[in-house]
C-alpha cells in the first residue's frame, strides 16, 4: 500500500518534469519522456548526462528500433537516451527479432530490447576498448620518461 503511493507521487514528479521540459525548453514529447525515464542517464552504458556540461554536450536521442524500418511508431516508446559513442556504435541496427511485434516489445519488454542493444554494444566495443588502452600505454610511457630525464 505504501510502495504504491510512493509510486503515484514518482509518477506525477516525472509528469511534471516532461511537461517543464517541453514547455520551457521546447522538447518535443518523446525527447522529454526520453530524458525523464533515462534520468539523464545513457539507457545504454549508464554514463551521466547531466551532472557535467560535457556530459550534456554528448547527450543525443537514439531510435531503439532504426527510424528507417519503423516510421510509424510514437517518439515516445521508440526514443532513447543515449550517449553519442553508444549511439554511433549501435547505428542503425535492430534488436527486433522475426517473431516480435514492435509496440508490444517497446511497450512490455522494453529493458530486454535495451539489453540485447547493449550486448551489441559491448561486443562492436572490444577493438576500441583495446585501441584506448593501448594509447593509454603508450602515452603513459611519454609522461614516465619525461619525469625520468633530468630538463635541459
Ligand atoms: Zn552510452
Amino acid at each position: 500500500m505504501k510502495k504504491a503511493a510512493f509510486k503515484h507521487k514518482e509518477e506525477m514528479a516525472e509528469e511534471t518534469a516532461i511537461e517543464t521540459l517541453e514547455r520551457e525548453l521546447d522538447f518535443t514529447h518523446g525527447t522529454a519522456v526520453a530524458y525523464v525515464r533515462a534520468r539523464g542517464r545513457c539507457e545504454y552504458c549508464g554514463c551521466d548526462l547531466i551532472m557535467s556540461r560535457q556530459g550534456y554536450a554528448i547527450a543525443e536521442i537514439d531510435h531503439l528500433l532504426p527510424k528507417s524500418e519503423f516510421q510509424s511508431l510514437p517518439d515516445e516508446l521508440n526514443f532513447v537516451l543515449s550517449c553519442r559513442p553508444c549511439n554511433g556504435v549501435k547505428r542503425g541496427r535492430s534488436v527486433l527479432r522475426p517473431n516480435e511485434t514492435a509496440v508490444k516489445m517497446l511497450t512490455d519488454h522494453r529493458s530486454k530490447l535495451i539489453e540485447r542493444v547493449r550486448e551489441d554494444i559491448a561486443e562492436q566495443m572490444k577493438q576500441y576498448n583495446k585501441n584506448w588502452r593501448r594509447v593509454t600505454e603508450v602515452l603513459h610511457e611519454v609522461w614516465w620518461m619525461s619525469r625520468q630525464l633530468p630538463n635541459k
